[in-house]
């Protein structure tokens, strides 16, 4: 995290915010381990200790929590944190929950029921009425797409975008715009020009733009493409560098 803070202050960045995972995912992880939010806020006081010219906002992203609502609930009761955002990570298989990022999840075959199953998923997450903001990185699956043997095409699942996309103007969150450390923008803008259009049309107000850095040298890694994609969709910089981008 201080190598963070460095690398923020490097690139002459205002403020940095560290959504740590708190990821759901019941029985299917036996490795899993929860979030520390001792050792986190602790760790985020020296930082701030240590960089007092940086802004830095305590934040967590918390993973299927319409699934597991007690324990999101906890962590925002415990936490008093700057940024809460919500995400899927994971879909109903085999009788668990898979993350799908997982090898061998999405072969061709299963692509376009798995994404379905995830967009369905999302949509109870917004749904669901737990306590954040922003909604991250809404197409996730692209990522680990086979994209190789089954075009991605957003239009084939725009119905489902759709609802998720109304269903969270409603509620005003903020939509995500995650970058993927920067990756090729084909497989690392979550979401894309094409769904950020269906935001704009859907009602959306406000965007946030993610990293999702995982690694000091990848820090706001396509922030310049996604900057640029959202002012032609007419959103406009907030005066206050934490805040999100509007329209
Ligand atoms: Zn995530």
């Amino acid at each position: 995290m201080e190598a963070s803070c460095r690398r923020a202050l490097e690139l002459g960045l205002p403020a940095i915010a560290f959504t740590e995972h708190a990821d759901f995912v019941g029985g299917g992880y036996p490795d899993h381990r929860p979030l520390d939010l001792a050792g986190y806020l602790d760790a985020l006081d020296r930082c701030r200790a240590r960089f007092p010219s940086l802004r830095i906002l305590s934040g967590v992203e918390l993973g299927q929590p319409h699934r597991f609502p007690a324990e999101a609930a906890a962590v925002l009761a415990a936490g008093g944190l700057d940024r809460v955002l919500g995400s899927v990570h994971c879909v109903p298989w085999a009788e668990s929950l898979m993350d799908v990022s997982l090898e061998g999840l999405l072969t061709p075959e299963r692509a376009p029921d798995l994404l379905r199953s995830y967009l369905g998923e999302v949509l109870a997450l917004v749904e669901g009425g737990q306590g954040f903001e922003v909604l991250a990185h809404l197409d996730y699956p692209k990522r680990y797409w086979p994209h190789a043997e089954v075009p991605y095409r957003e239009q084939d699942y725009e119905e489902e975008f759709r609802a998720v996309l109304r269903a969270a103007a409603v509620r005003d969150l903020a939509l995500e715009i995650n970058t993927t450390r920067g990756v090729e923008p084909g497989r690392g803008l979550c979401p894309g020009p094409v769904v950020l259009r269906w935001w704009v049309e859907e009602g959306g107000r406000a965007l946030s733009f993610g990293s999702d850095a995982h690694d000091p040298e990848r820090i706001a890694l396509g922030f310049e493409l996604a900057a640029r994609l959202a002012e032609g969709l007419g959103f406009k910089p907030n005066h206050d560098p934490t805040g999100f981008w509007r329209r």
